[in-house]
């Protein structure tokens, strides 16, 4: 017999796991986007590069695991993260402008977001779409 009492509880949904990388032109970018949405990413489980990290924590008071520095190998720990299932977002806000000495790490990652079929925003306009929609749903 069917009992109400008995339904298990809907999975509690998990609070969504954000990486957020930004070079350095970007930085200030990053720090006012993530104000705009700060409510809803204090709810988030977030993880960063080292100095974007840093940025986050300092200027907002975030709570961020702060991986290495892009170009020390930062952005290849958030694509392992990525690959192991543990990231459900990245915001990573490239500066188009500048060459960066770590390309090859940049491309990795963002090809990991491609083969793992995770969102990837990596200009302010995408980011805030996503932000946007994911802070909706919540
Ligand atoms: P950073 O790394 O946050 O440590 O500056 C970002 C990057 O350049 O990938």
């Amino acid at each position: 017999m069917f009992m109400t009492d008995t339904i298990p509880a809907a999975t509690p949904s998990t609070a969504p796991r954000i990486a957020l990388i930004a070079h350095d032109h970007k930085k200030d970018t990053i720090v006012e986007l993530a104000r705009e949405y700060l409510t809803f990413l204090q709810g988030c489980t977030l993880c960063a590069t080292g100095t974007t990290g840093g940025r986050l924590q300092d200027q907002l008071g975030l709570t961020v695991q702060r991986m290495l520095s892009g170009p020390l190998g930062g952005d290849l720990q958030i694509g392992a993260k990525l690959a192991q299932g543990e990231i459900d977002l990245v915001v990573f806000l490239r500066d188009p402008m500048t060459p960066q000495p770590h390309e090859p790490d940049i491309n990795a990652l963002v090809r990991a977001c491609d083969v793992h079929d995770v969102p990837c925003a990596t200009n302010l306009s995408t980011a805030r779409l996503v932000l946007a929609r994911l802070s909706e749903e919540r």
